[in-house]
């Protein structure tokens, strides 16, 4: 098969191809166009996943189209922006027919999900990897940054941590599957972006972002940006079930604080914003605090700050950019 007839099967046929608001020119000529109504602004992010860095290589097509598609959508959960389109750069040593039918059916099922419409991309041959560009659009002037953080308000989570890198031992087959792995493999191959969060989030936080390389690393970003340091409470981690059962608590933590992969939103709230939030009906815990100051702390169950303690752990993509 030539790469204009894969093209042609297996993108430009796909559900997720097809004319959709904001789209005036999908795949098939040299550029795509699209559509910003007045008064919005288009944000754009992009993504590489390289096999054998990002995801093991003998990935099912299936969900890592759907991870993929995801981890990409989630930069735009964390602006606020609501999704409009995305390109895929595929680079592929071979072509399966097989293994392209599950990957496009992986990417349909999250782009149906996330209301995001495929508009080009380009198809290479050489080591399998993958990079998404996510194009978004969000009002004029309310893009959530990392940079609003103010002295006195709360540092906050929108969902359980530590799922995404508590699942990469059971994604490596270095741990056998156990009851409660699979919801755990469920959250690493399948993390819903927080839409619906990152957009009520564009009026209440004055700073946010995806959590991708560990709670700790990430906040720092928020804490340089905006100029703030910020507080974490220990004891406050939101730790789901499974999580604590497959790891144990002491691990549990540290895989919530230093591990990747949780694609959940962090942001900092003035505190009687946190009221209108929950009555929104939006997850959130409030984990922490932001004060005048620099860098990241950690505060046990006493309020005394703590290093965080890592024990060797080895994100799978520790290396990546
Ligand atoms: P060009 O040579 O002008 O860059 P290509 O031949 O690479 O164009 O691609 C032809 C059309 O198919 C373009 O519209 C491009 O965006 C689209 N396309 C190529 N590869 C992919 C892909 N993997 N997914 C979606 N669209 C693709
Ligand atoms: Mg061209």
């Amino acid at each position: 098969m030539g790469e204009f007839e894969l093209i042609r099967h297996y993108f430009a046929a796909a559900a997720c191809a097809q004319a959709a608001d904001g789209v005036v020119l999908g795949i098939g000529d040299d550029c795509a166009l699209l559509e910003v109504p007045a008064g919005e602004q288009l944000a754009v992010s992009t993504d590489t996943l390289v096999a054998g860095v990002h995801f093991p290589v003998d990935a099912p097509g299936e969900l890592l189209g759907q991870r993929a598609l995801a981890v990409s959508v989630s930069d735009l959960a964390a602006m606020g922006a609501t999704p409009l389109a995305f390109t895929l750069a595929l680079t592929l040593p071979e072509v399966s027919p097989d293994w392209l039918a599950d990957f496009t059916a992986g990417l349909e099922s999250m782009a149906r999900q996330c209301g995001v419409r495929l508009v080009g991309g380009d198809t290479t041959r050489g080591p399998l990897s993958l990079t998404l560009t996510v194009f978004g659009r969000v009002p004029a002037g309310q893009a959530l940054t990392r940079a609003g953080a103010r002295p006195g308000d709360l540092l906050c989570v929108g969902g359980n941590l530590g799922n995404g890198a508590g699942a990469l031992p059971f994604v490596l087959g270095e741990r056998a599957e156990q009851a409660q792995s699979t919801e755990l493999l469920a959250h690493y191959w399948s993390p819903m972006p927080q839409l619906q969060l990152g957009k009520a989030l564009r009026c209440l936080a004055t700073a946010a972002l995806d959590i991708s390389d560990g709670l700790l690393a990430d906040c720092g970003h928020i804490a340089r940006a905006s100029g703030v340091a910020l507080f974490v409470e220990q004891q406050r981690l939101p730790l789901s079930a499974a999580l604590l059962a497959c790891m144990g608590d002491e691990r549990a933590r540290q895989l919530a604080l230093g591990g990747g992969d949780d694609y959940v939103l962090a942001f900092t709230l003035p505190t009687e914003k946190l009221d209108a939030l929950r009555a929104m009906g939006q997850p959130v815990t409030v984990i922490g605090r932001v004060e005048a100051g620099q860098g990241v702390h950690l505060l046990d169950a006493d309020g005394r700050v703590i290093e965080p303690r890592y024990s060797g752990y080895q994100h799978f993509g520790s290396n990546r950019d």
